[in-house]
C-alpha cells in the first residue's frame, strides 16, 4: 500500500486516469502538492490525430507522450484500476504483467477515467466490430484495411474492398475521410489489379456531424463525397457479424472491416465509488467536487459549464477543467471561496481528409483549406511535447512528398487470418 506515510507533509492528490484531464491536472499541480498519477497506459494519447494514425499518415509513437516525461513532478504508476473506496480515499490497482495488486491512498482522489466505447447493446458489435478509441484500435484498423486490400488482389470478393465506419459524428467522419484517401491512393499507386475500394459511413441520424449546423453538415457531406466516401444515413444498425452488418429494415452491407465509432459512455468503474451519477457521469458541483474528498473531471464527470449546461465530453473541456482544478484545488480544500468553473467552446473543427476540414471558430463557419490549416495548427499546438510536435510536422511534410506507406504492422503473425 502506498499512502500518506510515503510522502512529504504536502497534501497527497491521487489522480486516476492519465488522459487529457488527469495529465493536464498533474502538470498544472506541479510540485505544489504530492501527486500520484495512475493510468493503465503510460502515455497521454492525442486522440484528435488518431484517424491519421489509422490511415498511416502519422507514426503511432508520435501522437503519444509518456506520462513520466510529461509530468516530472508526479509519481506515475502504470496500473489498471479495479475499485475505489471513497471513504478511505483509496484506489486499488492491478499492476502490469502480474506485478500484483496495490492500494494507494491519499488525501484527495481525482477521477479522470474518461469514457469507453458504447455498443448500445447491439448484437455482435463487441465481437466483430473494431473500436476507434485507443492507439491499438487505430493500428488494428490500419492493419485490417491493408489486409483487405491485399486480399482483394487475391480474390474478387467485393466484401474485401469494403470498409464501413458506423457513426458519422466528428471522429467517425474524420476516420472515414482519412481511410478513403488512404485506400484509394494505395490501390492506385501499388496494385496492378483493378481494385475499387469502398468506404461507407453509416449513421442512424440522417446527416453527418450532426453537432454542427445544417449548413456545415451539408458542407461536410459534400467534402466526404469528394473523398469518395459513400454515406448510408438515417437507418439504424441492428447487428454486426463476421461478414458485415445488418440494418433494422433488413438491408445489409457485407464488409471485411466494420469500425464502431458510434459513441462512448462514461467509464463504468466509477460505479464502485458509490457516488451519485447523471447519465453515467459522476455528479460534481461547479468546482468539480463529487464528495468531500473526491473530485472528477473530463468525460467521466458531469461538470457544469457555468452557463446552465453540462460540459460536453471533449478534450477541449477536459483540459480547461484540469487547468481550473490545478489552480484552485488548494483553495477549495482550504474552504476559500473560488469562482465556479466557466468555459464555453472556442469552436469545432472536423478534418476531412487531405486539405479539407469544416467547422466553426468563435461561431464563424469555416471550411476547405483554411479550416484544414487551422485544424492542423491548433492540434499540433495541443501536442504537449516539442519533440513530438517536430516529429508530427515531419510526418506531415513527408506525406506530401511520398506515396502512402502500406506496410502493415501486425501485433502477431496470427493476425493474418483473422
Ligand atoms: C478518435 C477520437 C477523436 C477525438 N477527437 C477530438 C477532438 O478533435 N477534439 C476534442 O476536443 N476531443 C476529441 N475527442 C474526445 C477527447 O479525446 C476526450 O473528450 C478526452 O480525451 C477526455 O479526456 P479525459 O481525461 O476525460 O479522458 P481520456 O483522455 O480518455 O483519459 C482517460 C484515461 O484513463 C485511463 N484509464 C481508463 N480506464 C482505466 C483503468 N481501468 N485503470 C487505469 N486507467 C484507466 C486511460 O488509459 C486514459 O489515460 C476525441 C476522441 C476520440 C476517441
Amino acid at each position: 500500500m502506498i499512502g500518506k506515510d510515503d510522502m512529504s507533509d504536502k497534501t497527497h492528490v491521487v489522480i486516476v486516469g492519465g488522459g487529457y484531464g488527469g495529465a493536464t491536472l498533474a502538470r498544472r499541480l506541479g510540485d505544489s502538492v504530492d501527486v500520484t498519477l495512475i493510468s493503465d497506459d503510460n502515455f497521454l494519447l492525442s486522440t484528435p490525430m488518431l484517424a491519421e494514425v489509422a490511415a498511416g499518415y502519422l507514426d503511432p509513437r508520435h501522437i503519444v507522450t509518456p506520462l513520466r516525461d510529461l509530468c516530472p513532478h508526479a509519481h506515475v504508476i502504470q496500473g489498471t484500476v479495479e475499485s475505489f473506496d471513497s471513504e478511505e480515499v483509496s484506489v486499488t490497482i492491478e499492476g502490469p504483467l502480474g506485478a500484483g495488486r496495490r492500494t494507494i491512498s491519499g488525501d484527495v482522489l481525482v477521477i479522470a477515467l474518461g469514457a469507453v466505447p458504447a455498443d448500445f447493446g447491439i448484437e455482435g458489435v463487441a465481437e466483430h466490430a473494431l473500436d476507434f478509441k485507443t492507439i491499438g484500435d487505430a493500428l488494428a484498423i490500419r492493419n485490417r484495411v491493408l489486409a483487405s486490400l491485399e486480399g482483394s488482389a487475391v480474390s474478387a470478393d467485393p466484401r474485401l474492398t469494403r470498409t464501413v465506419v458506423v457513426g458519422a459524428g466528428y471522429s467517425g467522419a474524420e476516420l472515414a475521410a482519412a481511410l478513403s484517401d488512404f485506400v484509394h491512393e494505395a490501390a492506385d499507386t501499388y496494385f496492378e489489379e483493378d481494385i475499387e475500394p469502398e468506404v461507407i459511413l453509416v449513421d442512424a441520424v440522417d446527416r453527418v456531424t450532426p453537432a454542427l449546423s445544417e449548413r456545415l453538415s451539408e458542407a461536410a457531406a459534400a467534402q466526404l463525397r469528394e473523398r469518395k466516401v459513400e454515406m448510408q444515413l438515417g437507418t439504424k444498425v441492428s447487428s454486426v457479424d463476421a461478414e458485415g452488418l445488418t440494418f433494422e429494415d433488413g438491408d445489409r452491407i457485407d464488409a471485411a472491416t466494420v469500425v464502431w465509432a458510434a459513441g462512448v459512455r462514461p467509464n463504468p468503474l466509477i460505479e464502485t465509488l458509490g457516488l451519485p451519477t447523471e447519465r453515467g457521469r459522476l455528479v460534481t458541483d461547479g468546482r468539480m467536487r463529487a464528495s468531500e474528498k473526491v473530485f472528477a473531471l473530463g468525460d467521466v464527470a458531469a461538470v457544469p459549464d457555468g452557463s446552465g449546461s453540462v460540459s460536453p465530453p471533449t478534450a477541449q473541456f477536459a483540459v480547461r477543467q484540469a487547468r481550473y482544478l490545478g489552480d484552485n484545488l488548494a483553495k477549495i480544500l482550504a474552504g476559500e471561496t473560488v469562482p465556479r468553473f466557466r468555459y464555453s467552446t472556442l469552436g469545432e473543427l472536423v478534418s476531412l481528409g487531405h486539405h479539407n476540414a469544416v467547422g466553426r471558430i468563435f461561431k464563424v463557419p469555416v471550411s476547405g483549406l483554411p479550416a484544414w490549416f487551422l485544424w492542423r495548427s491548433y492540434y499540433l499546438l495541443q501536442v504537449p511535447s516539442l519533440f513530438r510536435k517536430a516529429r508530427i510536422a515531419v510526418d506531415w511534410t513527408l506525406d506530401v512528398v511520398f506515396p502512402p506507406d502500406i506496410a502493415w504492422i501486425p501485433a502477431s503473425s496470427k493476425q493474418l487470418h483473422d
